[in-house]
C-alpha cells in the first residue's frame, strides 16, 4: 500500500485541512499519515482562531515519520508563519521526497489568513524551490506574481513566473475566472488544460485541499503528472456534486470511491 503524508492545519468541522486530506487519501486506496502545523477553530461559517504548533513539534512529527517509514508523497497544505515554513523547509531537505505537491493556503473562503502576509517570501523562497507541482488559485497565484488575472494569457503569464520560482510544474486553477473555469499546468515548455464543468453549488469547503491531496495520492501511485491531475479533477468533480450542507454556512466535498 502506497504512504502518503500531509503537513497541513486541522480544520475543526472537517471539510479542509488535515481532515479533508486524510479523507481524500482514503479514498483513493492509500495509507494516510499527518504532521499538523496548526489547529483553527473552525465551523463552516468561518475560522474563529487559531493556535500554531511549535517549530520543534513540527521538526520531530516530520523526521519520526521520514527515520521509521518510506513516503511515496507529501502534500503542504497550511503553513502559517515564516517559522513553520523554514522548519518544513530545512527538515524535508534532510529526506530525498519523492512527489511533493504544494498547495499554497493563504486565505479562506470566509476571508481568514491562515497565512501571515509576511510568510509570502518565505513559502516562495523555501517551498516553491522543493515542489514536484503547486497549485495556487487565481487569488493565490496574483499574491505570488504580483500580477493581476482576469484572462487565460494572465494565467499563462503567472505560471510562467511561478515556474521560474523552482517547482517542476506549476498547476494554476482558474475556478475563480469569470468566463471559463480551466486549470492550466505548465512544465517550463508546454501548457496542458483541463476544461471541467461548473458546478452550482455553495458548499464548496475545503476543494483546494482535497484537489491538492487528491493529485499527491495520484503521484504517490506512480501516475504521471499530466493523468495524476486530470484523475484528480475528475475526483474533486465529483466531490463537488455529491456536496452538502452540514451547518449553517459553506458545507464539505464529498466522494468516496
Ligand atoms: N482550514 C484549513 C486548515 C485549510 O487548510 C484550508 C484550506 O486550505 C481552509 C480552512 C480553507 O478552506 P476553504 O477556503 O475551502 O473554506
Amino acid at each position: 500500500m502506497k504512504k502518503l503524508l500531509t503537513i497541513a492545519g486541522s480544520d475543526s468541522c472537517g471539510g479542509a485541512g488535515i481532515q479533508a486530506d486524510l479523507k481524500t487519501f482514503s479514498a483513493h486506496g492509500v495509507f494516510g499519515m499527518s504532521v499538523i502545523t496548526a489547529v483553527t477553530v473552525q465551523n463552516t461559517q468561518g475560522v474563529f482562531g487559531v493556535q500554531d504548533i511549535s517549530p520543534d513539534i513540527i521538526q520531530r512529527q516530520i523526521e519520526v515519520i521520514f527515520d521509521d517509514i518510506s513516503v511515496d508523497a507529501v502534500k503542504i497544505g497550511m503553513v502559517s508563519k515564516t517559522e513553520t515554513i523554514k522548519t518544513i523547509a530545512e527538515t524535508l531537505s534532510k529526506y530525498s521526497i519523492q512527489n511533493l505537491v504544494v498547495d499554497p493556503v493563504m486565505v479562506s473562503k470566509s476571508g481568514f489568513h491562515l497565512l501571515q502576509l509576511e510568510a509570502k517570501e518565505a513559502l516562495i523562497t523555501h517551498l516553491l524551490p522543493m515542489a514536484t507541482v503547486v497549485t495556487p488559485n487565481l487569488p493565490e497565484a496574483e499574491v505570488i506574481t504580483g500580477l493581476e488575472i482576469n484572462t487565460l494569457e494572465d494565467m499563462k503569464k503567472a505560471a510562467h513566473i511561478i515556474y521560474k520560482m523552482g517547482p517542476k510544474y506549476v498547476l494554476v486553477k482558474g475556478g475563480h475566472l469569470e468566463d471559463e473555469a480551466v486549470d492550466i499546468l505548465y512544465d517550463g515548455t508546454v501548457f496542458t488544460y483541463y476544461n471541467s464543468p461548473r458546478i452550482d453549488t455553495k458548499n464548496t469547503h475545503g476543494t483546494g485541499c482535497t484537489l491538492s491531496s487528491a493529485i499527491a495520492s495520484n503521484l504517490g501511485k506512480g501516475l504521471s503528472i499530466v493523468e495524476a491531475i486530470e484523475k484528480a479533477k475528475n475526483y474533486i468533480t465529483i466531490a463537488i456534486e455529491n456536496s452538502f450542507s452540514i451547518g449553517k454556512g459553506v458545507g464539505p466535498t464529498h466522494h468516496f470511491y
